[in-house]
């Protein structure tokens, strides 16, 4: 049996790296991007306007007040897309709207609301404009020859808008690996079966599909195996056309428990087998040739959480991904929690937060087929073998599970009321 760490290390470095594909941007969103990112020329092209008004020289309007107005001659106007191609002299403007470029002679905006018409020709500033004020200056953003995007980021909508920015439709992605999985036990029935006395539905064959997808990756069900060689056999060898193999059920020490010696049969090389976690302690571990294989616990939790620890972090980094782990918080016991796993113990957990902590509360009973306390959870306690009891207030490590955690986003930061708008701030400062 090893450690947590050490199983997640040895699985890591045997996870080979997909090769690319190129894709429309559209299609990208969820990929990781297999290439560098480079600006061809600045964003913004051109020094422009961050405001409708006026394109100015900032020295003719020096000491200009509501009650001083100074009156600028208008010579042309800049609109978004069509240029004023003139040059505006001393005590002229130009009127400009937003995103339009800056003409030459000018060096600052006075916008619209600091100015009064003064006939068709002219208008009256009523404030003095800083040098270079509402410009937004050429290459601000971007500057041509700079690496704005490298390989590894996973591709959201500001990055694809980003793309879209500098000019690409298309991008390379790292492929998505295809993963088999392959749910074994006689007792196993689908949901397009009836359901009979001692028959269990096979909830894992989706709820790992699920977490594939989740992942990125994409799921090939290799459907139900029952408890024969024969059988599993069988199926694995139509699943090495996958690029990752997912067993579930057989791999602890029953009588019928064949899928470890199934999947060496079919050339899989152990590289372990059992970690030193509860739940998930018998997992297996190994590669047919450089193709990933995990043979998980059947147990709907078990199979869950060890889903979390061991492949999600290898779908992702043959995606590309740099960061492969989940997000791990501190929080503070609401109650009591004793661990008699012996064993690193992760609890599933609710996290409220209140009174400027994070609380952790187990959701119930921890039997690793005990799906309600996962679909309750927001993450997993991380308690260490060390101690039995942990007590209320202590802190502990929270890995957290899902992005849509309340944690994510507690409630929004705006609301109708003002007055309550205020006393976030204050909570906040
Ligand atoms: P096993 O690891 O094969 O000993 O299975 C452990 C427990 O998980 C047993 O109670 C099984 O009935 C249950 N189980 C195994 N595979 C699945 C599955 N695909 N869906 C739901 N429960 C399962
Ligand atoms: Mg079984």
């Amino acid at each position: 049996m090893i450690e947590i760490g050490e199983a997640q290390h040895r699985v890591l470095e045997d996870i080979p790296l997909l090769g690319r594909e190129r894709i429309h941007i559209l299609d990208a969103l969820g990929r990781v991007l297999a290439q560098d990112v480079k600006a061809v020329r600045d964003v913004p092209y051109r020094d422009n306007s961050a405001m409708d008004g006026y394109a100015c020289r900032h020295r003719d309007l020096a000491g200009a007040e509501s009650v001083r107005p100074v009156t600028l001659k208008l010579v042309g106007e800049s609109r978004a897309g069509s240029p004023f191609e003139g040059f505006v002299g001393l005590g002229e403007a130009v009127s400009i709207m937003t995103g339009a470029v800056i003409p030459r002679g000018a060096d600052a905006v006075i916008k619209v609301e600091d100015t009064v018409p003064d006939g068709s020709a002219a208008v009256k500033c009523l404030t003095a404009p800083r040098p270079g004020q509402y410009i937004r200056a050429q290459g601000e953003d971007v500057r041509a020859g700079e690496t704005v995007l490298e390989t590894g980021t996973p591709i959201r909508p500001s990055e694809i808008g980003m793309l879209a920015t500098l000019g690409h439709g298309y991008v390379h992605v790292y492929q998505r690996p295809i993963v088999a999985i392959l749910s074994t036990g006689d007792e196993l029935t689908d949901l397009d079966q009836p359901f009979s006395d001692g028959k269990v539905i096979c909830s894992n064959g989706y709820s790992l599909a699920a977490q594939v997808m989740e992942a990125g990756a994409v799921p090939l069900s290799l459907g139900i195996a029952s408890d024969s060689e024969e059988d599993q056999r069988s199926r694995l060898l139509d699943g090495l056309r996958a690029d990752v193999i997912l067993t579930s059920g057989g791999v602890s020490v029953g009588k019928y428990d064949f899928v470890k010696s199934t999947l060496s049969e079919v050339g899989m090389k152990v590289k372990f087998w059992k970690v030193a976690m509860k739940p998930g302690k018998p997992l297996v571990f190994g590669t047919i040739g450089t193709k990933p294989v995990f043979g998980l616990p059947g147990n709907p939790t078990s199979a869950m959480i060890s889903f979390e620890q061991f492949v999600r972090p290898a779908l992702l980094k043959m995606m590309g991904r740099r960061a492969l782990f989940r997000r791990v918080i501190e929080a503070v016991l609401a109650k009591d929690v004793v661990s008699e796993a012996g064993r690193l113990h992760l609890v599933r957990c609710r996290l409220i937060e209140e009174n400027g902590h994070v609380w952790a509360v187990s959701t119930g009973t921890q039997s690793s087929g005990a799906l309600r306390s996962m679909v309750l959870a927001d993450g997993l306690m991380i308690l260490p073998p060390s101690r039995r009891v942990y007590a209320k207030g202590t802190r502990v490590k929270v890995q957290i599970l899902h992005s849509n955690s309340p944690l994510a986003h507690a409630s929004p930061f705006w609301s109708r009321d003002t007055a309550r708008d205020e006393s976030m701030l204050s909570q906040t400062a």
